[in-house]
């Protein structure tokens, strides 16, 4: 697929994970989105803020369970942008709207190696995005004649 390779460190959406000793840090967990959608390529794009720590993704949190499980969703922040992008102008020459491509970074000792990660729109991002489409369509769709 052609595409925009779209960089996202996931510390700079408020992705935060428990330490050792149970305080929540900034987890970098950075992430490639391709997507076809050059405007969401653009507003998407995120680099870390530059956090002074970051929480290992390997690993688990005493009380928490395991570190990479808990970082399975996007962040609020990231997963609401994410969907008003995917709804913004809506284009028919758009075509498939994103998917994870693996890592091709450099490794640094916080990035954490993890298997291609299929995304997924949970349930509140469909909802999101069906209240665009019927505020877009009204309610013309359902008019008989
Ligand atoms: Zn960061």
């Amino acid at each position: 697929m052609r595409g925009f390779d779209c960089y996202v460190d996931q510390s700079g959406c408020g992705l935060m994970l428990p330490g050792d000793h149970g305080q929540w840090h900034p987890a970098k967990k950075p992430t490639t989105f391709r997507t076809t959608k050059k405007s969401l390529y653009d507003k998407l794009w995120r680099k870390c803020p530059g956090c002074p720590y970051h929480v290992p993704i390997e690993g688990s949190a005493r009380g928490f369970g395991n570190r990479s499980s808990m970082a399975e969703d996007y962040p609020q922040r990231l997963a609401k942008k994410l969907a008003d992008l995917m709804a913004e102008e809506p284009a028919e020459d758009d075509g498939d709207l994103i998917m994870a491509v693996p890592e091709v970074l450099p490794p640094l000792e916080d990035v954490p190696m993890e298997e291609e990660k299929k995304p997924e729109i949970g349930p509140d991002e469909a909802i999101i995005l069906n209240s665009r489409l019927r505020s877009e369509v009204g309610t013309q769709a359902y008019t008989t004649m």
